[in-house]
């Protein structure tokens, strides 16, 4: 078999199954290239029970994404031959319920556009084929919503697609690379976010943002409202001058 990606709508079904059955368990938590989303790590580090900066040097490393010249956290390869994933064993995923969104999306890629006019999304998937992945010859069949479900995707697609947009602001309104600050900024709303909430306890929450006192309190108790609005305020941070243009 060919590596091959087919393109692939919503309601269309695909052939893939995956389990300690197939001969390839765990052949893809090796050759580690796992990038983390911030909701990844908001996931992994409370399931962990870590704070972020300890996951962070734990189990992360990171660079610069050569496109968008953002900085982008990936996983650590446990050092060795296979540069294998820290949290596979023998039996499988040890952070299943948790692992990260590019994990539960296998076999499928996902891509969206979003409408200049009307902020709408549009969705995009394709199967991967892949040589060493023998998921496509088990006879489980299912649609791509289907797979969406099961993987409890939502979630993750949503802060994905929140990291998104910031990417493409990035492009459109500062194509230049970000100077030392901008990148601490960056690192500390979207992938630390203990230290966020530390820096918004010491700072406030900016005037232009402002939110009354009630629902700063529920904000800063709610690890999901607050990279929510982590999100919110590095835009704000990078691109506030921009956007009031
Ligand atoms: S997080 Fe789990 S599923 Fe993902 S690569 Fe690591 S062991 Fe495999
Ligand atoms: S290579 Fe494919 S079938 Fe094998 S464990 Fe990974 S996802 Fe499952």
């Amino acid at each position: 078999m060919e590596n091959d990606m087919i393109p692939l709508g919503r309601h269309d079904r695909f052939q893939f199954a995956c389990g300690p059955d197939v001969p390839c368990f765990n052949a893809c938590c090796r050759d580690l290239n796992q990038f983390l989303t911030p909701y990844d790590i908001y996931r992994l580090k409370s399931r962990l029970q870590l704070s972020s900066s300890e996951f962070l040097s734990r189990y992360a490393v990171e660079h610069l994404g050569p496109q968008t010249g953002l900085p982008v956290i990936s996983l650590k390869a446990v050092p060795g031959d296979d540069l294998r994933c820290p949290f596979v064993s023998d039996a499988g995923c040890q952070v299943y319920e948790d692992r990260p969104a590019s994990c539960r999306t296998y076999p499928l890629a996902r891509a969206i556009t979003r409408s200049r006019e009307t902020g709408e999304i549009t969705e995009h998937f394709a199967l991967m084929r892949e040589n060493h992945c023998c998921g496509c010859e088990q006879t489980r069949t299912q649609t791509v919503k289907e797979w969406i479900e099961d993987q409890e995707l939502e979630h993750f697609n949503r802060f994905n697609d929140m990291l998104m947009d910031i990417i493409s602001m990035k492009n459109q309104l500062h194509p230049a690379p970000l100077d030392l600050r901008e990148h601490r900024m960056f690192h500390l709303a979207l992938y630390d976010l203990d230290g966020f909430r530390r820096h918004l306890q010491e700072n406030g929450v900016p005037e232009g943002l402002a939110m009354d006192e009630a629902e700063q309190s529920e904000m800063m108790a709610d690890d999901v409202a607050l990279l929510t609005f982590a999100h919110t305020w590095i835009k704000w941070a990078l691109f506030g001058k921009a956007l009031s243009k």
